[in-house]
């Protein structure tokens, strides 16, 4: 096959691409600015519409081994720790058996590293900061911090929330501050014995705030939390996450139940984390440069999707430029068709993560009692999220 991929970022959508195509034969170059992929203090939970295509390359054996499946995923009221909704997951393998791959809560340096381990020696080239792209008649060519230029036949531009590509797809694309921040933490389960089910993922959900919680490591002996608050509005810092007064954690969530608050405070508070949405761009592509995972839908994590769904568009991306001719003047119709299949869907979990931010911090009262009735009765895994496979209309049809 001729031609070659070219991606800005190795986080989780850049990586699936490179699997992806590397497994059809296509020659990939992976950019990325770090010096070595580690996220410290972070985690992911990872559903079975990304980890599907997981299964797919090979890698969700290696992936559970290092990974905690959810006991049930559980609603729980903020104050005195009532049960609102509580479903199966792993706990009568319900989950599996209904979605034809696990749920799993893994550390998200640990998931990078199976990822980059998987790429051959030299695809992925860390400490290259791509500071320009530029699409010409016969390719797409990056230019590097250090001055050095970098030819392909494309530009995909998975370099995240605040993405430099973007600028050159979308030039007037900003992702707005939802009015929302975050605290996150990994607390080792030992440490807060006065938190009920740790093996589980729990939304405590009380007025302007909820926090979710869902178990890490190979024996689901951490807990990665996530503490949601309305404000601060304007957000006071720059793009990124900032460093706040070190009580504003412990104080925002005063008077929430014993296990939550032991929870919280059973670590230093981490940086203050602003909440981003992109509106909706009216193009992911322009000319050989392609958008791809958040640098094309940054949406509120609310549904834990913001991974899976840079792993769906991956593998659709995948499979449109594996095609005979797309890396070799066909590259148009491989994107039209790449932006058509992704961009209701993205759009959809990213209205409804917003919408979800509002139901999970309501004050107490008649709207949230009428909530917490709805919850019961819902499909708690949104099957039209979790149930769907992205690429039914892309796979490749076996000779
Ligand atoms: C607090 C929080 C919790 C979340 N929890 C979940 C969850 O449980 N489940 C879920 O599915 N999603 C979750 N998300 C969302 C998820 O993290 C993102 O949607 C996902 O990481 C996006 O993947 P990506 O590949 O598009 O970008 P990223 O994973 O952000 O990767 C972008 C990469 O590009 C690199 N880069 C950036 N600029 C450049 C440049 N100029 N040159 C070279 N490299 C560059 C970066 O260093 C980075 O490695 C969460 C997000 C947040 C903020």
């Amino acid at each position: 096959m001729n031609g070659s991929v070219t991606i800005v970022g190795a986080g989780i959508g850049g990586l699936t691409l490179a699997l992806s195509l590397q497994a059809r034969g296509v020659g990939v170059t992976v950019l990325e600015r770090a010096g070595e992929l580690r996220e410290v203090g972070a985690a992911v939970a990872l559903s079975a519409n990304g980890l599907r295509f997981m299964d797919e390359l090979g890698l969700l054996g290696e992936l559970e081994e290092v990974s905690a499946q959810p006991t049930e995923l559980i609603h729980r009221d903020w104050r005195d720790g009532r049960r609102v909704t509580a479903f199966p997951v792993g706990i009568d393998g319900s989950y599996r058996r209904r979605f034809g791959a696990p749920y799993l809560g893994i550390h998200r340096a640990e998931f990078q590293r199976v990822l980059a381990c998987a790429c051959p020696e030299g695809m992925i080239r860390l400490a290259s900061e791509v500071v320009d792209v530029e699409s010409g008649a016969d390719g797409a060519t990056v230019t590097l911090a250090s001055g050095e230029r970098v030819h392909g036949s494309v530009v995909v531009g998975a370099d995240g929330v605040h993405s430099r590509v973007r600028s050159r797809v979308a030039p007037d694309a900003r992702p707005v501050y939802t009015g929302t921040s975050a605290f996150r933490g990994i607390v080792d389960v030992a440490d807060m014995p006065l938190l009920p089910d740790p093996g589980a993922i729990q939304f405590w959900m009380g007025p302007d705030a909820h926090v979710l919680h869902y178990a890490i490591g190979a024996r689901a002996e951490a807990v990665n939390f996530f503490a949601v608050l309305e404000g601060p509005t304007p957000w006071p810092g720059g793009a990124g996450p900032t460093e706040t007064d070190p009580g504003t954690l412990e104080r925002a969530f005063a008077g929430w139940a014993p296990g939550v608050v032991q929870m919280l405070t059973a670590v230093p508070q981490s940086p203050h984390w602003p909440l981003y949405t992109l509106p909706p761009l009216s193009r992911w592509a322009d000319g050989r440069i392609v958008l791809l995972g958040d640098a094309a839908h940054t949406m509120l994590p609310h549904h834990g999707q913001g991974a899976n769904q840079s792993i769906e568009d991956a593998v659709v991306l995948a499979d449109l430029l594996a095609r005979p001719g797309a890396l070799d003047g066909g590259h148009a119709g491989a994107f039209d068709r790449y932006q058509r299949l992704r961009r209701a869907r993205t759009r959809q979990i990213q209205r409804s993560s917003l919408v979800t931010s509002d139901l999970l911090h309501l004050p107490e009262g008649p709207a949230a009692t009428a909530r917490d009735e709805r919850l019961a009765g819902l499909d708690p895994w949104l099957g039209w999220i979790h149930g769907v496979d992205a690429r039914a209309d892309t796979r490749p049809v076996p000779a």
